[in-house]
């Protein structure tokens, strides 16, 4: 089974997301358990806490479909000392929150080399920033989102997801959430049969079905390999509309978080509903 949904709001809390989602409709959901663009964070309150996983059970939300999305400002790969600590320490805190949340995903950008250190180097900090997390927690995996390879960010090609995944210890709390739209930005063509069935069979290759742990779907306003960031309504961008055909009637994709951050919020209950039909078609 499919299980679409989207990142959804949660103002007035985060035990309202839940809420949000079932509104839309969707089979699960994407959520900020902080501030995405602070570096402080508010603690979760017991009874926030509560009414989440209250609203998850009601609601019918396994941990298996929820898939926190940390903050912008963290960056694993830092090329100093002393921010890549700083990082390290919202990243534990997001880790905390998720564990508290009773949550098992947590969905991450790798990070940036900003030209001061190689692309190697910055992979490996990136990798021992992941085990060093992994160290102090339990039960949450780390998932590893692909980029669309702006600016200095790495993690747009599938070799530097592996290349992470290789230097990870515990390889049973490690994933990875690939984006449509970065995937397609990073130059690799899902929007005919051919080049889709090549992409995954490159994808398989290099990191492993196994690792697949969610999806982000978003058509893409840029071209092929234009290594831009910029997400489109669901079969309005360059992927178009029978990419996601393949990928809904494709059994690789079951059973996995698959959630839009398309831009327009008042299209994602029509988007579930289009991609929904698409998988029995
Ligand atoms: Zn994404
Ligand atoms: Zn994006």
């Amino acid at each position: 089974m499919k299980y679409i949904g989207a990142h959804v709001s949660v103002e007035g809390g985060v035990n309202n997301a839940p809420v949000n989602a079932h509104n839309i409709g969707a089979q699960s959901f994407a959520l900020f358990t902080r501030n995405p663009s602070r570096w402080k964070s508010v603690p979760l309150k017991p009874n926030v806490v509560e009414q989440f996983k209250e609203n998850c059970e009601r609601l019918g939300y396994k941990s298996d479909f929820i898939l926190p999305h940390d903050s912008y400002l963290i960056n694993l790969g830092h090329p100093d000392k002393e921010k890549l600590q700083i990082s390290r320490d919202a990243f534990l805190d997001e880790f905390r929150r998720c564990e508290i949340l009773g949550l098992k995903l947590l969905n991450f950008h790798p990070g940036s080399h900003l030209n001061e250190i190689s692309l190697d180097e910055c992979l490996n900090r990136i990798a021992e920033s992941i085990n060093c997390i992994l160290d102090q927690t339990a039960g949450v995996t780390a998932v590893i989102e692909n980029t669309a390879g702006q600016g200095s960010n790495v993690g747009f090609k599938f070799e530097h997801i592996a290349h992470i995944i290789d230097k990870v210890e515990d390889k049973s709390r490690v994933g990875v959430c690939i984006d449509s739209c970065h995937a397609f930005a990073a130059g690799y063509d899902l929007s005919t049969k051919e080049s889709y069935d090549a992409v995954w069979k490159n994808f398989d290759e290099i990191v492993g079905f196994q690792y697949l742990k969610a999806m982000h779907l978003n058509d893409t306003k840029k071209g092929l390999g234009s290594r831009v960031d910029r997400h489109e309504s669901i079969g309005k961008g360059m992927l178009g509309i029978d990419f996601f055909k393949l990928l809904m009637r494709d059994n690789r994709f079951d059973n996995i978080p698959l959630v839009l951050e398309t831009p327009n919020e008042a299209l994602w209950q029509e988007e579930i509903k289009l991609l929904t039909s698409l998988c029995d078609e």
